[in-house]
């Protein structure tokens, strides 16, 4: 165990939106559209605590030698699995300068085992009193790092306002005028999908209030704004979140995006969502066989599945111009070669979804980008 610090301190905080060096157009624009929101609450709570914060959103353009300091007392990055080997290449590199280095994110949920041989602290659930304590009393942890995590999910969330520098600092690397806002306004989920660690923290809505002031500040103070709404599951509290956004940004002039479960986008809630400006939505589809809560099928499988969510996804083209539907294949219910050609069938009867999964991702790359 190393020495302790001292109580003013100069902190990085790292967001890695791209796993590896990329020219590619769509990592361009998109990347910095798709930045996380944690690394920027925590940049929040760590300029409330008195620390010199560093914030830098890696979108695989920057070098990050250039772009962080080197003296940087204390290091809290942010990484999907994706970029797993880059987050413990850059902690590995930073350790050896004396830099306390802390994981958070998807991957420190998921695989914290891992992540503490390569980082000093890996933190579950996150809340404020979690990162004020770390850094009064934080120590080098070799060669095993020290899991950390708080009873729940926090019950308030900086503003906008309050994260507005490093969301500008963020969007100002995209070179378009697609500029789009992460916000969160509920947490966890009411859903119990095996394969999300989402399905295991209650569902939570944040206050209302802050959503419409945070709506306001955006019109201010963005000339073509946009918002990509974080929420697990947007569309639990489905009436008094369109009830705040038609306050807040009538007429459909903060566009948004926002994922949530098919059950919920009733065509009914499905027009309200377009008219208030809702221009892409996420969808789960997850399996042919089971989930039918989630996708509002029921007990229905297989073909009869099919024909149903088709049916359901181009209800939602009337109203929504973007939809993405999103599949996990190879869970324990898919077997053969089924899976592969009832999702064929889907694509031929709803051609304007865009199926989103990893096979999927990986074609759509090869033709279109790479
Ligand atoms: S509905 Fe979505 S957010 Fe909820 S548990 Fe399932 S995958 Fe996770």
């Amino acid at each position: 165990m190393g020495e302790v610090l001292k109580k003013h301190l100069k902190i990085g905080v790292l967001d890695l939106a791209a796993r590896a060096p990329t020219r590619k157009m769509f990592s361009r624009i998109m990347r910095a559209n798709l930045a996380s929101i944690m690394p920027q609450i925590v940049g929040v709570w760590c300029e409330e605590a008195g620390h010199d914060v560093h914030f830098v959103c890696y979108t695989g353009s920057e070098d990050l030698l250039e772009e962080l300091p080197s003296d940087i007392d204390v290091l809290f990055v942010s990484a999907f699995t994706r970029s797993a080997h880059l987050a413990y290449a850059i902690s590995n590199l930073y350790q050896k300068q004396g830099t306390i280095t802390v994981l958070g994110g998807p991957h420190a949920r998921c695989y914290p085992e891992d992540a503490q041989k390569y980082y000093d602290y890996v933190l579950g659930i996150t809340d404020k009193q979690l990162v004020h304590d770390l850094l009064q009393d934080c120590s080098q942890q070799r060669p095993y790092g020290v899991a950390l995590s708080a009873l729940r999910q926090p019950a308030f969330l900086p503003s906008v306002e309050e994260r507005w520098r490093f969301i500008s600092a963020t969007l100002d690397k995209t070179p378009t005028r697609l500029k789009i806002v992460p916000m969160i306004g509920s947490l966890g989920c009411p859903y119990s999908c095996s394969f999300c660690i989402d399905s295991v923290i209650d569902y939570q809505p944040l206050e209302f209030d802050q959503i419409r002031e945070d709506l306001k500040f955006i019109r201010r103070n963005m000339k073509n704004p946009m918002v990509g709404w974080h929420d697990p599951n947007f569309g639990v509290r489905m009436d008094d979140y369109m009830s705040a956004i038609e306050e807040a940004a009538p007429n459909a002039s903060v566009p948004f995006i926002a994922e949530s479960s098919l059950s919920l986008l009733s065509e009914k809630n499905v027009k309200r969502l377009g008219k208030a400006g809702c221009v892409a939505t996420l969808p789960g589809i997850e399996s042919w066989y089971g989930m039918g809560n989630k996708s509002g099928t029921g007990s229905r499988q297989g073909d009869e599945k099919v024909l149903q969510v088709s049916d359901h996804i181009n209800m939602i083209l009337r109203h929504i111009p973007y939809v993405q539907t999103n599949f996990v294949l190879g869970l324990d219910s898919d077997e053969g070669a089924e899976p592969f050609e009832l999702t064929k069938k889907f694509i031929s009867l709803t051609p304007g979804a865009f199926p989103e999964s990893s096979v999927f991702i990986q074609i759509y790359d090869d033709i279109h980008v790479g």
